[in-house]
C-alpha cells in the first residue's frame, strides 16, 4: 500500500476475535466486500480464556467441523459449595454451559479461514486508532498499520473489538464499565496434574470472592485453572493471581501441577446494553456485552451474534441504509429476540444468588446435596427445591 492510500470496502470489522470473524464470514458471504482489521500479528493468540463451551450452537452459525479446535468433551461438573457437599452434575444436565473444552486459538484462526472462505480479507498487525466520521455517520477508521497511519473508509463499521471495546466509546454508545459488572479473571494452563480429567471444577465462593475458581481439563494431564473475581470486592494490595495461588496453594491435587502459560483479562457480566448502534455503527461480541453474567462464557453468544450482524452488514450495502434506526430495527431487534431473555434472566440470577443470604444459601445446597444428580434434570432439581425450600423457590420463580 502506498503513503496517503485510502482504503474502501463495504464493510470493516475491527477485531478478528470469533465474533469479528463471524460477522465478516456473513457479510462476505452475502455478498458485501468486507476486510477485518487485527492489532495483533497472529489470529486468537495469545489465548484469553477458560476455553469452555457447549456443542449446542454450531449448527445455528454453520459450523460442520470441530474436530480441530474440540479437544476434551466432559462427562459433567463438580461443584464445590462453601460448607456444603460437592455436587457431581452429569450427562444431560447442561446448564453449567460447560461442555467442551477447546483450543481457542485454533477456533479463532478456524473461523477466520471460515471468512477467507467466503471473501473476506484480513490486515493482521493493524490497530484501529479512531473513527472517521461524516455529519454524524461513521465512514470508516483510521488505523495504523505496521508503522504506518492509513485510513480505511467503509459504508459500515463493526465494531468487534472485545471487552473495554474503544470502537463503542469512540462512537459514542458507551462512557465505561461500571466496576460493579467486571469480572477479573487470570488463570494458569497448568500441565502434571493428577485430577479425573473427565469433568470440569468449579469451586464457588471462597477462594473467589463474588466469583468462582475453574478447573478446565485439557488433554495430557492438562488443565486450565483460573478464577474470576468480583472487581470491587478485591482486597487492597491483592491481585486475582495472589487468590488462585492461595487455592492452588490450599489443593494437594493442584499443588502437583506447573503453570505453562498465564492469562489476565476482564469480563463484564452486567445486563444487556440498551443500545450498540450508531449511525454506520455495530458492535458485536463482548463490546456488545453479551457475555453470560453466570459463567462469563461469551464466545457462543459473540459468534450467534456475529452471524446477525454479518446479514445485516450486507442488508445495509444492498439497500444503502447505515443509519441508527435501520440498525435498530434490523440488526438490534434480531439479536435481542435471541439473546436478551437470557442473558436478563442470567443477570437477575447471578444477582439473586449474590445477594441470598449465606445461612439461606447453605440450606439450598444441602437440599441439592440430597437430590441424586446422575439421573436427575432441572425440573428435578427444582422439585426438590419446592418440598424443601419453598421460600426461596417462591423468590427463585419471580425471577422468571
Ligand atoms: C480469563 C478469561 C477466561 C475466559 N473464559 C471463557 C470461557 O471459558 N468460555 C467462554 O465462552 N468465554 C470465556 N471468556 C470470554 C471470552 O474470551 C470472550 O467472550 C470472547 O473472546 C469474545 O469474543 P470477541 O470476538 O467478542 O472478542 P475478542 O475475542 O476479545 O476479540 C477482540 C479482538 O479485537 C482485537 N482488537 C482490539 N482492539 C483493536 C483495535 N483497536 N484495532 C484492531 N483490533 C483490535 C483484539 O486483538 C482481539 O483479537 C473468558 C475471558 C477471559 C478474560
Amino acid at each position: 500500500m502506498k503513503k496517503g492510500e485510502v482504503l474502501k470496502y463495504d464493510v470493516l470489522v475491527v477485531g478478528a476475535g470469533p465474533a469479528g470473524s463471524t460477522a465478516a464470514r456473513f457479510a462476505s458471504k452475502n455478498g458485501a466486500r468486507t476486510l477485518v482489521i487485527e492489532k495483533r500479528q497472529e489470529i486468537g493468540s495469545p489465548v484469553r480464556c477458560g476455553e469452555a463451551t457447549t456443542l449446542s450452537w454450531l449448527e445455528e452459525v454453520e459450523i460442520e467441523d470441530h474436530d480441530r479446535w474440540c479437544v476434551t468433551t466432559v462427562k459433567g461438573a463438580r461443584i464445590f459449595f462453601p460448607g456444603a457437599k460437592m455436587l457431581e452434575l452429569v450427562g444431560k444436565f447442561d446448564t453449567t454451559g460447560v461442555g467442551i473444552v477447546i483450543e481457542r486459538d485454533i477456533l479463532d484462526k478456524d473461523l477466520a479461514k471460515l471468512a477467507i472462505g467466503e471473501g473476506a480479507e484480513y490486515m493482521l498487525k493493524t490497530s484501529a486508532v479512531s473513527l472517521i466520521k461524516e455529519d454524524g455517520k461513521v465512514c470508516g477508521v483510521m488505523a495504523r498499520s505496521m508503522g504506518k497511519e492509513i485510513e480505511i473508509r467503509a459504508d459500515i463499521v463493526i465494531g468487534a473489538d472485545g471487552f473495554e471495546s474503544q470502537v463503542g466509546r469512540w462512537g459514542g454508545i458507551y462512557k465505561s464499565l461500571p466496576p460493579e459488572d467486571i469480572i477479573s479473571c487470570f488463570q494458569y494452563r497448568m500441565a502434571g496434574l493428577d485430577i479425573d480429567l473427565d469433568f470440569t471444577y468449579l469451586y464457588l465462593g471462597e477462594f473467589a470472592p463474588g466469583g468462582f475458581v475453574w478447573v478446565f481439563p485439557k488433554k495430557d494431564n492438562q488443565a486450565n485453572v483460573g478464577l474470576g473475581i468480583k472487581l470491587s470486592l478485591i482486597e487492597e494490595n491483592k491481585t486475582p493471581k495472589d487468590y488462585l495461588d492461595e487455592f492452588i496453594a490450599s489443593k494437594e491435587e493442584f499443588k502437583k501441577g506447573m503453570a505453562i502459560d498465564m492469562v489476565a483479562g476482564g469480563v463484564e457480566v452486567g445486563p444487556p446494553p440498551s443500545n450498540v448502534t450508531a449511525d454506520g455503527l455495530m458492535l458485536v461480541g463482548d463490546a456488545s456485552r453479551v457475555v453470560n453474567p453466570i459463567t462469563g462464557g461469551g464466545v457462543a453468544n459473540g459468534v450467534r451474534q456475529g452471524k446477525i450482524a454479518g446479514e445485516v452488514a450486507a442488508q445495509c450495502v444492498r439497500e444503502g441504509r447505515f443509519d441508527h434506526d435501520y440498525l435498530k430495527e434490523h440488526y438490534e431487534a434480531r439479536w435481542r429476540d435471541l439473546l436478551e431473555n437470557e442473558i436478563w434472566r442470567n443477570y437477575m440470577i447471578k444477582e439473586k444468588l449474590n445477594s441470598i443470604s449465606g445461612k439461606a444459601f447453605a440450606k439450598l445446597m444441602e437440599t441439592l446435596s440430597k437430590v441424586d444428580l446422575k439421573e436427575s434434570n432441572l425440573a428435578v432439581l427444582l422439585e426438590a427445591i419446592q418440598k424443601e425450600n419453598p421460600e426461596i423457590m417462591e423468590e427463585l420463580q419471580s425471577m422468571f
